[in-house]
This record gives structure tokens, C-alpha cells and sequence, in this order.
């Protein structure tokens, strides 16, 4: 047996991979997968994309890499101006990063530069929510609401004010409007306990990745968080480092919505999975204050190198081309309709929930109830499995808390067509069978 220098996670034994192309990846034993998952979310536009690879050799052969301080580069700039168009105008400025983890760094430490410019230091707290995952570095860990994840380290991060989020699969309360209600009321409560001059920002994703299954917002919710934002001062931060750059079927996922957030964090999509390069987008006065005081005190080598913003400017480029974003709406209500057909056929799917090409399934031992699976039945685990073994690859996640049944999303490339759409399902559907 030969050892592998390499650790993650644990897991089953994996099969090595060939090659991919359009929604299909092969294993070196010639067995096909449809990836239903785009990977990590993030190969958007499928595998092998010949337009892709052209744009990231042409810049290879200019140049792959300068630093931003010694250089304007080209690419960064026609980047930098596609994504200020796609929020309308709403943000003008853009940061640029490697990962989504550095994206929500970014966006921590710009938020509270923005307040010690500004004469307020006191201002220390963000609120964030309990589920949630913003990434993997001590800040973005800080706020990050997923225990397993959180308590190794929870003595060393800077920690947040975690406050539930709305969960209309679960909600308590008769309707969905009192529902709402008790969750802001709940998250004003831990704002006013801090002190509301202490609060920094609130940070949240639109619709749930990894951690949630696709959990949604709606309006009231998005306008009662920016309500309280502008009565304590603080900023508002969306992430969408996973839902953004066109995965919900429009450019951002507030765009749903229509309530516009102060600093918004992306990455996973915008490099396509072809190379790593996010973005923190950010209301220009702030930008402004910070600069203003003597520059945003934070940077990552490769961001905004040349190579990684001309990856993102053709995947932003082909979705245009394409009118993907039409196609993930499209084929966003044919996976719904399937994913509904097949809660129908168990009693144990629980939830189906999503927007454009991103759903997610939560599990369930009983539908009246709601009552999460055993941790140790590992079911995530197993499904994902099964739907592997019917060629087919799903996003899955564990428990979180007891609170919640073991989900998975399906999230597939925004290239999909009907027919694969159709076979996506049913792979599903024999796995769950
Ligand atoms: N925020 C959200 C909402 C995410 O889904 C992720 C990744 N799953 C991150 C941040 C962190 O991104 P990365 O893994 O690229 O650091």
C-alpha cells in the first residue's frame, strides 16, 4: 500500500480522476459522474471549457503574474468594472482575494477599519447566525456558526454575537411574518445586550450554502437586518462567496430581494473552479473613509494577479454570452419540480429548498416531527455515497447540532441541459430509492 502525503478529512477511499467535460468528470477506471454538485460550487460553467483555457493561455503568454502595488493590470480592471456593474452600480468599489475565506477577512477588517477611522474603536462585535459557515480562517472562523468547526478554536478567534436565523422549514410560529418578527426581535435583543454603538457589522448569507442546505431569506427578514444596521450605525455584509455570481439565476442573490448590503463577499463561482480569485465589494464611501485614513492596513499576495482576473472576466464574459443566467432559472424549476417528485416518494425527505441551481434536502427520521437522523447514522454520508455509486455527485453536510436533519446540495453547472437535468434526477432518485 503506498501512503499519501496528503491529509483532509477522512473518508472512503476515493477514485482518481481522468478528466471532465461539460457536466461529466470521469475516474481512471473510465466510470462516468455527472457533477451535481459543480464541484464545491464552483466550477459554474462545467469541465473543459475551451474559452476558458484560451483566455487563461493568452494571459499565461502575456504575463501570469504582477503585483498590484507595482502595476495597473488590464484584466483586474475589466474584473473589477464587471462586477461593479453586475450590483447596478450599487457597489463601486472592489477588493480582490484568492478565497472565500480571505473575501469575509477581508470584509471583517475593512468594516472595522472603517469605524477606528471614523473615531469609534469601541465599535469590536459582529452579529452573525447560528447555522452558518463564512470560512476557515481565524476571522471568517469567528464568525462562522457551526460548532464542530468553532470549538477548537473558540478561545482564539474574535468570536461574534451568533443569532438564529429564519428557518422556515422548522419555524415554530403559525406564519412565516411572526417568525421573522421573533428573529429580528431576538437579534435586536443580543445587539442592544452588547450595546448597539459596539456592533461592527452584521454578516449573512442570502441563501445558505454548506452549512444550511440552501436556507432561504425573504424580504422582511433582509429589510428588518438593514433596518437595524442603519439604527445602530453598523454595516451590513453579505456573503456570497457561494450563492453569487449568478448561481440563485441572477448576478447576486439580494438582487432576489432588493435590499442592498454596505460590503459583499464572493468567490468559489467567479474563478469557475479554473483558478482561485474572489472579491469584496464594497460601498465607495467606505472605501473612501478608509483610504482617506491612511489605507486599508490588509492584502494577500495573489490577489487581483493577472492570470486569476482574466480566468474570472471570461467565466463573468460566458455567462453574459450564454444568457446562462436564463438557463439556471430554467433548469432551476425542472430540478425543483424533480426534487419535489422525489419527496413525495419519502416520507424522510423533509425539506426541498433553493433558488435557480442551488437546492438543498434536509433528512429527516419522521415528517411530522422533523426529528434529525442519529449523528452516528452518518446518513449525509451514505447518500452521498450511493448517489456516487450511481454516478452522481452531491454536496453533502453533516448534523449540525442536533438541531437540524443531515442535508446535501445539489448545485450543478449552469450549463446543464434538460436531458442531463433529467438524468441528474433520476441518479438521485436511485440512490434515494
Ligand atoms: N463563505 C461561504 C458562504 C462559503 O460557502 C465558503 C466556502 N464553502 C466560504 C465563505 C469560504 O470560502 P473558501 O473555502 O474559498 O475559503
Amino acid at each position: 500500500m503506498t501512503t499519501s502525503p496528503l491529509f483532509y478529512q477522512a473518508g472512503p477511499a476515493m477514485p482518481e480522476v481522468s478528466h471532465g467535460q461539460g457536466v461529466f468528470l470521469w475516474d481512471t477506471r473510465g466510470k462516468e459522474y455527472l457533477d451535481g454538485c459543480s464541484g464545491a460550487i464552483s466550477c459554474n460553467l462545467g469541465h473543459g471549457r475551451q474559452d476558458i483555457r484560451d483566455a487563461m493561455t493568452a494571459q499565461l503568454d502575456r504575463v501570469a503574474f504582477t503585483y498590484r502595488t507595482q502595476f495597473e493590470n488590464a484584466p483586474a480592471m475589466a474584473l473589477g468594472n464587471a462586477l461593479v456593474e453586475m450590483t447596478e452600480g450599487a457597489l463601486k468599489k472592489v477588493f480582490f482575494v484568492s478565497s472565500g475565506s480571505e473575501a469575509v477577512e477581508s470584509a471583517l477588517k475593512l468594516a472595522r477599519q472603517y469605524f477606528t477611522t471614523r473615531g469609534e474603536p469601541q465599535r469590536r462585535h459582529f452579529v452573525s447566525l447560528r447555522p452558518s459557515y463564512h470560512g476557515s480562517t481565524l476571522g471568517a472562523l469567528g464568525v462562522t456558526g457551526y460548532q464542530p468547526l468553532e470549538a477548537p478554536f473558540a478561545d482564539i478567534t474574535s468570536g461574534s454575537l451568533k443569532v438564529p436565523g429564519p428557518d422556515f422549514y422548522r419555524r415554530p410560529e403559525a406564519d412565516r411574518e411572526t417568525h421573522v418578527r421573533r428573529v429580528l426581535d431576538e437579534t435586536r435583543e443580543r445587539i442592544e445586550t452588547a450595546g448597539g454603538d459596539t456592533v461592527i457589522a452584521i454578516v449573512v448569507e442570502p441563501v445558505g450554502g454548506a452549512s444550511t442546505g440552501a436556507r432561504l431569506v425573504d424580504r422582511a427578514y433582509l429589510k428588518g437586518l438593514r433596518a437595524l444596521c442603519d439604527e445602530f450605525g453598523c454595516l451590513l455584509i453579505f456573503d456570497e462567496v457561494l450563492c453569487g455570481v449568478g448561481r440563485t439565476g441572477r448576478w447576486f442573490a439580494y438582487q432576489h430581494w432588493g435590499v442592498v448590503p454596505d460590503l459583499l463577499t464572493t468567490a468559489k463561482g467567479l474563478g469557475a473552479g479554473y483558478y482561485p480569485v474572489g472579491a469584496l465589494l464594497c460601498r465607495e464611501d467606505i472605501v473612501e473613509t478608509v483610504m482617506a485614513g491612511g489605507g486599508f492596513q490588509h492584502g494577500h499576495t495573489y490577489a487581483g494577479n493577472p492570470l486569476a482576473c482574466a480566468t474570472g472576466l471570461a467565466a463573468v464574459e460566458a455567462i453574459r454570452r450564454e444568457g446562462l443566467l436564463d438557463n439556471v432559472n430554467a433548469r432551476g424549476r425542472q430540478l425543483q419540480r424533480g426534487l419535489e417528485a422525489l419527496k413525495a416518494r419519502h416520507d424522510w425527505i423533509g425539506d426541498v429548498r433553493g433558488l435557480g441551481l442551488l437546492w438543498g434536502m434536509e433528512l429527516v427520521m419522521d415528517p411530522v416531527g422533523k426529528t434529525p437522523f442519529p449523528a452516528d447514522a452518518n446518513l449525509f454520508a451514505r447518500v452521498t455515497a450511493l448517489a456516487k455509486e450511481e454516478g452522481l455527485l452531491i454536496y453533502p453536510r453533516r448534523t449540525l447540532d442536533g438541531r437540524a436533519g443531515d442535508h446535501f446540495l445539489v448545485s450543478p453547472p449552469f450549463t446543464i441541459d434538460e436531458d442531463e437535468t433529467v438524468l441528474l434526477l433520476e441518479r438521485l432518485g436511485r440512490a434515494l430509492d
